[in-house]
């Protein structure tokens, strides 16, 4: 068809023009009341935004065509957008009645996943990025010596903000990571495997873009160019031009106040793995909820973003940190204060956007009423908060902006119209040419009012009508039965069927006089208000401000809110190794929760088992138990704890003592991965470098069945490898769910590795979790035992400890003890005697051991779950009756001894 071009409709060629020059996006054209795409774009259009295809012929063939009705764009502009596609809106941009011929069209937007800016294609309370990554030669290969291989920048078009940063490649994978771009540009020279990590839209730009004096001079527009690396210098300018090519290419974006630099190490540290391992903003599996969710307790797409921003990016500042908690403290004690500033946040509309759209020229009259009630808002956060100390800074930057709020309000009638050219917007008493222009039309208009009465007062014509329509304006109107009492100075205008319509030289004259003075108060209307937007724009700086107080009010307030109703407490952060002062003396300056809990599970689970952690600075605790029992669980909620303070919340625990910690490293193995697909031991074993590579004795690291993937044997020698680098090397407090048991004897040879486990209980004939851990190491053949609670038949549940056992003994005797089964810890608890106390003194392999008489496992386990501080000493007292009630019954089978049908209670296999 391209190559008919002549041959095509006017208007189609118009359209492959455009597309021609816009052939990276899909370009809609306007005509009429839709937004129309033709050819192959309309095949496109029509799949994704499930519309209609049109076939059209001309004769050049056959076409399709397919139309998005303008009064439902945004709807279906979003489901392009996310679909990744890159829309060109190609707008009328003459008036089609002063057409000559073909309406002349151009691109007015270029909508992207990345930088749109319209309320309707946003979500409120995230920010939508996008990222760039660059290199510091841009593409040629001077400059780049000595400085951080790569830049990445990103920027909100709809609220300005805007950073960049400088890394290596893993560096650059952590980065993108946290900012979730929904759209990244890449330069050249980046190698595609650093960037592999982001999920998301990739665009690509005229590589001129990149040039290192191409990028500057963007750059300069914004900020001083001399303030970043090279590498930076090129990611922020090359982002900045495509930001600006996006918003109309008309010159800088003006809302693009700074271009923050900032360095990744001073705050926690979160990779992408950690940031899926944890769940704090994505959910694969279960119930949806992540870490966030469970928080948010905001009450503005302000605070929404900055909650948002403070988990992605958790403080590693002691002070900083403290001084978040004080502010939280303070309104989670303060319940009136919180309320208040709570009801008063509601009114707050999203400051940010709705500065950005001021400074684009983009706001309406409602957008600066908006702006209008919030400030209004303001004074009332500020007095709520007045006398508590632990707010004063914030306080201190609450400021209302009465200048503002009482020109917007001079200026802007209370309920304006969504049109900013049909008037009715300012208010009168505003400006005094705009008033005399109105009062003008308002006495015309009286004028008419009063005509009917005096026309019929001076023709005697009594059934005499004055009216108005579009088309012929004003008229007297008289029946055909007066028509003789018509007077000289009347004009025919329009003759109907029962009646002649006339005007009089001065109606007409009242009437241009009016329609005139309409069209020119319409036209001030508009100039006043984009003076009065100008106007506000120039004080963006201070909305900017303003923002980012309200901004930290909500977040504060809404973990105050999530630490009152979730019943969090505040955690004290203990000085670290390194710190002087504070030190508190014992120096233990390790992680210490007691009856922690896992702040989204909870949720779910009504019957949560609280659990303590104990883990003085760089403890490895291998923790063992069956599947289900609530090791993930537990290990993952020791780090959110962490993550949660460093954040400034409040955590789920009855008192918590953390220390700062630099990086928070979550290795799930392979077999165990949730998020699929991708999950191989490969994989598994690179990200385990990672941490191997760095991890401090800052670090808390979370291992999960590290090791899985491969053969066992491998597997347990990777992991015991591993366990005793981080212990000895990288001396990082570390949590290690493992299956392989045989590790629980790095205990007895290395000082800070303990053992804890988790064990499973009977209960009702079905095989129930405690959820609790202990000391200690669990059982080794504690699948065999689940399989045994679980009804599997006696026999084979013998059979199986048999074989334990032998593999035990073949695997060489690498225990102190010489029985993995024994727990590892010297202060031994009842329910830990009960468990395992046999096995000290008896083999397991020894025939008749009690321990694998089912009726006395059983009797032993419910002895272990019996939780005394839970039991009333009435129930206290059934319990022992019945525990005695089962051991004499146990006593019975054991001297029955119902092995004569071949089944051997004690697993000795004889
Ligand atoms: P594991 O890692 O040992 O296989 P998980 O930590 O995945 O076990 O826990 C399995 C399930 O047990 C969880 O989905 C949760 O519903 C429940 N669970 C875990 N810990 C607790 C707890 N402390 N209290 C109550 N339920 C829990
Ligand atoms: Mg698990």
């Amino acid at each position: 068809m391209l190559d008919r071009r002549e041959e095509l409709t006017p208007m189609l060629a118009q359209y492959v023009d455009v597309a021609e020059r816009y052939d990276d996006a899909v370009v809609l054209f306007r005509v009429g009341d839709f937004y129309k795409a033709f050819c192959e774009a309309a095949d496109e259009v029509a799949r994704i935004c499930e519309l209609t295809r049109i076939e059209r012929e001309d004769s050049t063939g056959t076409y399709t065509a397919c139309g998005i009705p303008v009064d439902n764009a945004p709807k279906y502009l979003k489901r392009l957008l996310d679909a990744e596609y890159r829309v060109a809106v190609a707008d009328q941009v003459e008036d089609p009645e002063e057409a000559s011929g073909l309406v002349e069209r151009a691109v007015t937007q270029v909508l992207t996943p990345g930088t749109v800016v319209e309320e309707e294609l946003l979500a409120a309370g995230s920010n939508t990025y996008v990222a760039c990554v660059a290199t510091a030669a841009g593409g040629s290969e001077k400059e780049s010596e000595g400085n951080p291989a790569y830049g990445v920048a990103h920027v909100d078009v709809s609220t300005g903000e805007c950073a960049v940063t400088a890394g290596d490649a893993a560096a650059v994978d952590e980065e993108l990571a946290r900012i979730g771009p929904a759209e990244l540009l890449c330069g050249p020279g980046v190698d595609p495997a650093v960037v592999d990590g982001a999920d998301c839209m990739r665009t690509e730009r005229d590589p001129e873009t990149f040039e290192p004096d191409a990028a500057r001079a963007v750059l300069d527009r914004y900020a001083e160019s001399e303030r970043f690396d090279a590498a930076e210098r090129v990611a922020a300018g090359a982002l900045l031009s495509y930001a600006e090519y996006t918003q109309g290419d008309d010159g800088p974006l003006e809302y693009v106040r700074r271009v923050r630099r900032y360095d990744p190490r001073r705050s926690l540290r979160l990779d992408a793995t950690a940031l899926r391992g944890l769940e704090l903003f994505e959910n694969h599996v279960g119930s949806g909820r992540t870490l966030f969710d469970t928080i948010d307790e905001t009450r503005s797409a302000l605070g929404r973003r900055r909650l948002r921003a403070w988990l992605r990016r958790p403080l590693v500042d002691r002070e900083a940190i403290e001084a978040r908690h004080d502010a939280v403290a303070a309104f989670a004690e303060r319940t009136l204060v919180r309320e208040d500033v709570r009801e008063a946040l509601s009114a707050a509309y999203d400051l940010e956007r709705l500065a950005g759209r001021i400074s684009r020229g983009r706001a309406d009259a409602r957008d600066l009423r908006s702006l209008h009630d919030t400030l209004a808002a303001v004074p009332a956060i500020r007095d709520a908060v007045a006398d508590v100390e632990a707010l004063a800074e914030v306080r201190a930057d609450l400021d209302p902006l009465d200048d503002l709020r009482e020109l917007i309000d001079a200026a802007v009638v209370e309920e304006p119209p969504q049109e900013i050219t049909d008037g009715g917007v300012i208010r009168a008493g505003y400006d005094d040419e705009l008033d005399e222009v109105r009062s003008t039309a308002r006495e015309g208009r009286e004028w008419i009012a009063n005509l009917e009465e005096r026309e019929r007062e001076r023709t005697g014509i009594d059934n005499l009508e004055v009216g108005y329509t579009q088309v012929h304006g004003y008229f007297i109107e008289v029946t055909n039965g007066q028509l003789d009492r018509v007077p000289d100075d009347y004009t025919r205008r329009q003759t109907l069927k029962n009646s002649e319509r006339f005007y009089t030289p001065e109606l007409k004259r009242r009437e241009d006089e009016i329609l005139g003075a309409e069209e020119r108060a319409d036209a001030m209307e508009y100039e006043l208000f984009a003076d009065l937007r100008d106007r506000v724009a120039e004080e963006s700086d201070r909305i900017g401000a303003l923002a980012d107080a309200v901004a930290r009010v909500d977040a504060l307030s809404a973990l105050a809110t999530a630490a009152v109703e979730r019943d969090y407490v505040r955690p004290e952060i203990v000085a670290g190794a390194d710190a002087t002062g504070g030190d508190t003396g014992d120096n233990d300056d390790g992680i210490h929760l007691k009856r922690s809990r896992h702040p989204v599970v909870e949720e779910t689970e009504p019957e949560f088992v609280p659990n303590d952690a104990d883990l003085p600075r760089g403890t490895v605790a291998l923790i063992t138990g069956p599947n289900m029992s609530g090791k993930s669980t537990y290990m993952r909620q020791v780090a959110l704890a962490v993550v949660l303070s460093q954040a400034g919340s409040f955590v789920p625990a009855e008192t918590a003592r953390l220390p700062v910690v630099d990086r928070v490293f979550t290795r799930v193995g392979a077999s165990d991965d949730i998020a699929g697909g991708e999950s191989t031991f490969m994989r598994e074993m690179r990200e385990l470098t990672d941490v191997l590579h760095d991890a401090t004795g800052d670090s808390l690291v979370l291992l999960d069945e590290v090791g899985r993937g491969t053969s066992t044997t491998d597997g347990r020698a990777i992991a015991r490898a591993a366990v005793e680098f981080l212990h000895d090397e990288a001396g990082a407090t570390t949590l290690f769910a493992t299956h392989y048991h045989e590790l629980t004897d790095l205990a007895d040879e290395h000082d800070r590795v303990v053992n804890r486990h988790f064990a499973a209980t009977e209960r009702d004939g079905e095989v129930t979790f405690l959820h609790r851990i202990r000391e200690g190491a669990a059982s080794s053949s504690y699948g065999v035992e689940v399989a045994d609670l679980a009804g599997v038949p006696d026999s084979v549940v013998a059979r199986a400890h048999d074989l334990v056992a032998a593999d035990r003994s073949d695997a060489g005797d690498r225990s102190a003890a010489g029985d993995d089964t024994v727990e590892a810890t010297p202060q031994r608890t009842l329910d830990e005697i009960a468990t395992n106390g046999h096995d000290t003194s008896s083999p397991p392999a020894a025939s008749g051991s009690p321990r694998h008489d089912p009726a006395v496992a059983g009797l032993l386990t419910d002895l272990r779950d019996l939780s005394l501080a839970e039991t009333t000493p009435l129930e206290a007292l059934n319990s022992l009756h019945e525990f005695q009630r089962r051991a004499e019954e146990a006593g019975d089978v054991n001297r029955d001894g119902y092995d004569d049908d071949g089944a051997v209670p004690g697993g000795g296999g004889q």
